[in-house]
């Protein structure tokens, strides 16, 4: 099917996307298209405006700054796959990248793009769930940091207002021995997961300081598992631990059943997972 009409706008700024945003009546950015072009193509979706971002300069780069990783909204996924930054100080996101779609997707694919579309199966969102990441979100009554857990707020449902546009992803720079990883579920290479699960382990003395479990595809939108957190952080790291966790994050998990697999496979694979991240990135934070 044909999109229905609408208006292409290309500005070649940020300050000219946002005001195009404020000005025009239903208006929606494009990102990597990978997501809102084929809504709009089904015509799930009929917005009467296009704002296409691509060409906005400053929106496409990684780097740390002011104990926080930067990444533009415009950073496409194989950006992320391909970052020497990311692999060598963000496992976990490092872990979730190159399983993110196929190559295709992830040649044009957005980080913000993704965040913006909060599909609970996504992986960017539980990935900086784990990482207590937090958006950027600018408009031309100025700009708002908002912690990721608040800007998720249900499937397909976010914080950003219609005048808004999101303009980096920040990540709390690691600090200590640390360890991270994404493990994934999928049924062929480049599907969404069936279920997913993403970890940071910090320890101090050898006892965990603080843990992130995200997860994917098992709830209404990317879920934390904060009684799975809180039930590790001060604890010593041994199996125990870890299969308590494994087990409130299951709990924790709302999944359904559909042609990937029955709500209760899920919900083991979910406390399958967690065990087994933790433990990986026990051992990578042992190693650090
Ligand atoms: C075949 C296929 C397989 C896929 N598999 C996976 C997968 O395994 N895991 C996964 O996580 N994703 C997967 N995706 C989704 C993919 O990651 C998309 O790239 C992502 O969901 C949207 O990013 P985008 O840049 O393409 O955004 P777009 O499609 O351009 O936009 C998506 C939405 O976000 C809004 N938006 C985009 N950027 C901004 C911004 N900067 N500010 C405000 N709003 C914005 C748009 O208005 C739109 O509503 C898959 C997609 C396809 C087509």
């Amino acid at each position: 099917m044909l999109p229905a009409p609408f208006e292409y706008h290309r500005p070649s700024s940020l300050d000219e996307a946002v005001q195009l945003l404020s000005s025009l009546d239903e208006a929606k950015v494009l990102a990597g298209g990978q997501s809102l072009i084929p809504l709009l193509k089904f015509r799930f979706a009929a917005p009467a405006h296009l704002i296409d971002v691509n060409r906005v300069p400053g929106l496409d780069g990684i780097k740390e700054d002011g104990g926080s990783l930067r990444i533009g909204a415009l950073v496409r996924h194989n950006q992320m796959a391909g970052s020497d930054l990311i692999s060598a100080r963000y496992p976990t996101l490092a872990a979730a990248a190159p399983q993110i779609a196929d190559p295709i997707v992830r040649n044009l694919g957005t980080v913000g793009g993704s965040l913006a579309h909060a599909d609970p199966a996504g992986d960017w969102g539980s990935v900086m769930l784990a990482l207590r990441g937090s958006v950027v979100l600018r408009s031309e009554r100025g700009e708002r940091e908002l912690a990721i857990s608040e800007f998720l707020q249900d499937t397909f449902t976010t914080a950003l207002e219609p005048d808004e546009i999101l303009t980096e992803v920040r990540v709390p720079q690691p600090a200590g021995p640390f360890g991270g990883t994404y493990l994934k579920l999928e049924r062929k290479v480049g599907d969404f997961a069936t279920v997913a699960a993403a970890l940071h382990l910090s320890l101090s003395d050898g006892t965990i300081e603080s843990a992130g479990i995200g997860l994917t595809a098992v709830a209404s939108k990317n879920l934390q598992a904060e009684d799975a957190e809180a039930s590790l952080a001060g604890a010593e790291p041994t199996e125990a631990a870890f299969a308590e966790a494994g087990r409130l994050a299951a709990e924790a998990s709302s999944p359904v059943t559909d042609v990937r697999g029955s709500a209760e496979y899920k919900r083991h694979v979910v406390d399958v997972y967690v065990r087994r991240g933790l433990a990986r990135a026990l051992e990578m934070a042992r190693a650090a």
